[in-house]
């Protein structure tokens, strides 16, 4: 109610076109908000004119129950040839029209949102044709007009407004606002169309003005379905949809918010739409001489189209089928009895019906299999790309030009034109046909190589010549080298002259080894960066695993909005994170804080005897000793800095935990360093010591334990946020008091039960692991940063809206080092806006980072708990998380049969 008052006092503070567009965005409001009243009252309308024709005695729809007699008329041979055509153009146009639709995106939700008006339109203005005691005989000859009338172009573009949203607020709110822009051009264009089509009416020739006159129907038909019952079905599909899927809107398609940003292009040229106004005028004042003034006659002949019709029908009465009959008899037979010229529609339809349905979906899937290895198999066509146009010198896949090969000699190597080439891309396709247009130049051409492989010796002295190298030798020879440990294994890529090619000969040496020799065929390896791996994140490597990434989000956090990366494999996951991350936003959004920002190492020592270790924990409690350690250990790095040293003995062992701020670093190596230079320093002070381990799990890392909730490591945060208890209901679908009630019997006192250390939370790991794996980090360490408790409870003055916070005291994370130094996961950082080291103060990145982590913790927390709460999670898991593919073809049964 508010939202129409508020338009209507805008409305008369404005000037016409902003009145028009009101009344649009109202009337668009008005259907969004009350779809099952529009649909319900557009299908009471059309029933009510088919049974009011009913009562006139008219009931007669050919081909349902009657089988209408065609009009007996000299039809000429050139007139069936042109309609042919005519029909023709129409089915091809409408293809494209539908081929269009694809472009922008979804094949088969717009697809169905066009055939949706066709039909729509078409069954209204049968009706409305009925209810005027119009006959259909002249339908036929009409149809093939009527599709050329239709720009599923408006209603697609309407679809796009109300699936850009992200609620079905949104979703009316959207509707509105597509009907504001679209509307008044809409009308226009519908005036005009109608006005141009009714100058046919008064041409004289009857069957162009039987057509005329359904072209104009068709038109206005057209009209009031895109204005009433399209917006009504859409906004209500979408709520049916939503509803089903926990309040996860299924239908956005993140493309299709663009559609705000193109706003601007649907809005009408003003110039169009003054020629249209004045054309319309024109018309109008032809319409009016010709019928009122010029010919009073005419309009007589063009209203009663049916009179003309039924004086050649007089003889020619319908007949009832016989009731006898059963309708698919009387179907069957007039398919039998089909024109040649309906034959060939059918057909061609039919054609472009497959063709768009089966072919351009296996089209859409090799467009995606660029970007999946799966979908791609040895037989597909090959991709030329950057690194297969230089692989082509090297790698065994592109034998080297050289003396021609005996097609009957079994090479050691399989070709790897057998292995199904993984087909991931880091750029767009104009990336990839630029670099392939540069890659010729980036390789120096390739020496040709023997097919069989030349002696040890012979290969050892190519390798060892620095103008020569490994570039000189085939990968057979390579092998050779391997094998013979002239070439270690681990140093393949080093060895190379390029790090993929030795990961292609390792992939091929332990191919043979596996279980499954062609186990790596999914496995990717081709354009990835492997000079950022090598001697840093990982060693022997045979590829890379991609790993789905998802986003949730924004995430209001700090009066900021984050849209955080997440990658994982467990669906719902990211889903249930957005649904948290809305509920966050609609509360006003959350609230976070550091509480302490140290990394920890803690060595074990051991002393000649306990009361010497007791004497060293004391120095090192001392202002002196503590000074001189952290002078030895603050030198080693330009960002470690120790803040505290925490003493733990055991007999004569002793534990140190080294406690130290690491810049943006997560601080590992750093701090393990720093301690290093410090146990030096230590047992220059105490020469009898032994350093036992540089890490004696008092630290503790990538283990449960107590001293990380207790202490603290890494970043401690907390965060908080208030969800209002409409929001409660509405978005989490649940209670304040469910939600409080399941918090404290599942996370306080079901994790006291357990035991647990840290764990009084839902699933703080999850959220962790995904940003982890997303960001870079190391996911080892979601262990002791998923430590974490989540306290609910009522607030707000009637006790019904919900505070909730998440506490975590051990946040390893960093912004700088480690993976975060890999292209894709630098992406997911540069998503949060913390990729590297911050330029204003070290730390505050990783900092911030901690802070998305704790706030994103707490949306999984709401939305999960929320679900345990509605008892909604078994079911929305068995929904999106379940394997469709069968895994197991034997039976659980089967394998306990074999054994015995
Ligand atoms: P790192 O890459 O080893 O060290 C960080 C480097 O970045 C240092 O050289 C540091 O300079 C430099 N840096 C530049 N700007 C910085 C800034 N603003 N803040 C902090 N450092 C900055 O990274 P790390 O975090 O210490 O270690 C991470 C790796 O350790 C990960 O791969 C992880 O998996 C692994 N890890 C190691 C252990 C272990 O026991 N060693 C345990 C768990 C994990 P300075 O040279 O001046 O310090």
């Amino acid at each position: 109610m508010f939202f129409f008052r508020e338009q209507i006092s805008n409305l008369s503070s404005q000037c016409v076109p902003t009145m028009l567009t009101g009344l649009f965005r109202m009337h668009g409001m008005l259907v969004a908000s009350h779809p099952w009243e529009v649909i319900v009252g557009t299908v009471t309308l059309t029933i009510c004119m088919m049974s009011m024709n009913m009562f006139t005695g008219n009931a007669q729809i050919c081909g349902w129950n009657y089988d209408c007699p065609k009009m007996e008329e000299l039809v000429l041979s050139s007139d069936i040839i042109i309609l042919t055509i005519t029909r023709c153009i129409a089915i091809v146009y409408i293809y494209f029209q539908f081929q269009n639709l694809r472009q922008l995106g979804s094949k088969y939700i717009l697809g169905i949102a066009g055939l949706f008006t066709i039909f729509s339109s078409f069954v209204f203005s049968t009706v409305v044709i009925h209810f005027l005691d119009k006959e259909l005989t002249g339908l036929n000859e009409a149809l093939p007009f009527f599709l050329l009338l239709i720009d599923l172009s408006k209603a697609c573009a309407l679809a796009k407004y109300a699936l850009s949203s992200n609620s079905q607020d949104e979703v009316r709110d959207n509707i509105a606002r597509g009907m504001a822009v679209l509307g008044p051009t809409f009308t226009l264009d519908a005036l005009v169309e109608c006005l141009v089509i009714g100058v046919g009416t008064m041409s004289g020739v009857r069957q162009l003005e039987i057509m005329c006159c359904f072209g104009c129907m068709s038109v206005l038909a057209n009209y009031f379905v895109f204005m009433t019952f399209f917006p009504a079905c859409v906004s209500l599909v979408l709520e049916l949809s939503r509803e089903s899927q926990e309040g996860h809107p299924i239908w956005q398609l993140s493309h299709f918010s663009r559609v705000m940003e193109e706003e601007e292009d649907h809005k009408p040229n003003p110039v169009t739409q003054r020629v249209k106004m004045i054309m319309s005028l024109g018309l109008v004042m032809v319409h009016a001489h010709s019928r009122w003034i010029a010919d009073p006659l005419s309009l007589n002949s063009n209203l009663d189209v049916s009179q003309v019709s039924s004086m050649s029908l007089d003889n020619h009465l319908p007949k009832r089928i016989d009731p006898e009959r059963p309708l698919w008899q009387f179907y069957m037979s007039r398919l039998v009895s089909m024109d040649i010229e309906q034959v060939i529609c059918l057909g061609l339809a039919l054609l472009l019906a497959v063709k768009y349905i089966f072919f351009e979906q296996v089209e859409l899937e090799s467009t995606l299999s660029l970007k999946s290895p799966l979908s791609q198999g040895p037989d597909r066509a090959p991709r030329w790309s950057a690194d297969q146009c230089c692989r082509k010198e090297v790698a065994p896949s592109h034998p080297p030009p050289g003396p021609p090969q005996d097609p009957e000699v079994i090479r050691p190597l399989p070709a790897p034109t057998t292995e199904p080439q993984p087909t991931f891309r880091l750029g767009s396709m104009e990336e990839e046909r630029e670099s392939q247009a540069e890659c010729p130049r980036a390789e120096p051409s390739q020496p040709s190589l023997p097919s069989d492989p030349r002696p040890l010796e012979e290969c050892l002295t190519i390798l060892k010549n620095p103008e020569m190298g490994a570039r000189f030798l085939s990968d057979d020879e390579v092998v050779v080298l391997v094998n013979s440990k002239h070439i270690p294994s681990y140093k393949l890529e080093a060895m190379m002259e390029r790090p993929e090619r030795g990961v292609s000969i390792r992939r091929h040496m332990i191919s043979s080894k596996l279980p499954n020799s062609s186990a790596l065929s999914s496995l990717p390896y081709l354009d990835y960066d492997y000079s950022k791996v090598m001697g840093t994140c990982c060693e022997n490597v045979i590829g890379y695993m991609p790993i789905p990434v998802g986003v949730a989000g924004p995430l209001h956090l700090d009066g900021k909005q984050f849209q955080v990366p997440m990658a994982t494999t467990e669906g719902c996951l990211v889903a249930s994170t957005n649904r948290g991350c809305r509920a966050i936003s609609l509360g006003g959004g959350a609230s976070s804080r550091i509480l302490a920002d140290g990394m920890t190492r803690g060595p074990v020592i051991r002393c000649p005897s306990a009361c010497l270790a007791a004497e060293v924990k004391g120095w090192l409690e001392s202002t002196d000793g503590f000074q001189a350690i952290k002078d030895a250990f603050d030198h080693t790095s330009r960002f470690a800095r120790l803040q505290k040293l925490m003493i733990g003995l055991a007999g004569r062992n002793l534990y140190i935990r080294f406690q130290s701020r690491t810049g943006d670093a997560m601080g590992m190596n750093m701090i393990s360093k720093g301690t290093e230079q410090a146990l030096a320093r230590l047992q220059e002070q105490y020469p009898e010591l032994v350093v036992l381990a540089v890490s004696g799990n008092y630290c503790t890392d990538k283990k449960p334990a107590a001293i990380n909730w207790i202490e603290g490591r890494g970043k401690s945060a907390v965060c908080e946020a208030t969800i209002p208890a409409k929001v409660v209901r509405e978005v989490l679908k649940t209670s304040t008091e469910a939600l409080v009630d399941v918090n404290i019997n599942k996370n306080l006192v079901g994790s006291a039960m357990a035991g647990s250390i840290g764990g009084y939370n839902a699933h703080a790991a999850n959220l962790v692991a995904a940003i982890y794996i997303a960001c870079g980090q190391d996911p080892a360490q979601t262990v002791g940063s998923s430590n974490c408790i989540t306290l609910m409870e009522t607030s707000g003055p009637t006790g019904e809206d919900l505070y909730i916070s998440c506490t975590m005291p051990s946040i390893e994370l960093g912004t700088v080092g480690g993976g975060t130094i890999l292209a894709p996961q630098q992406a997911c950082l540069q998503m949060l806006g913390v990729q590297g080291a911050s330029q204003e103060c070290p730390g505050e990145n990783a900092r911030q980072l901690a802070r998305v982590v704790c706030g994103t913790v707490l949306a999984g927390e709401l939305s999960l708990m929320a679900a345990l709460a509605a008892g909604h999670l078994v079911k929305s898991h068995m929904t999106h998380n379940r394997s469709k593919v069968n895994l197991q073809e034997t039976t659980p049964g089967a394998c306990t049969k074999k054994a015995s």
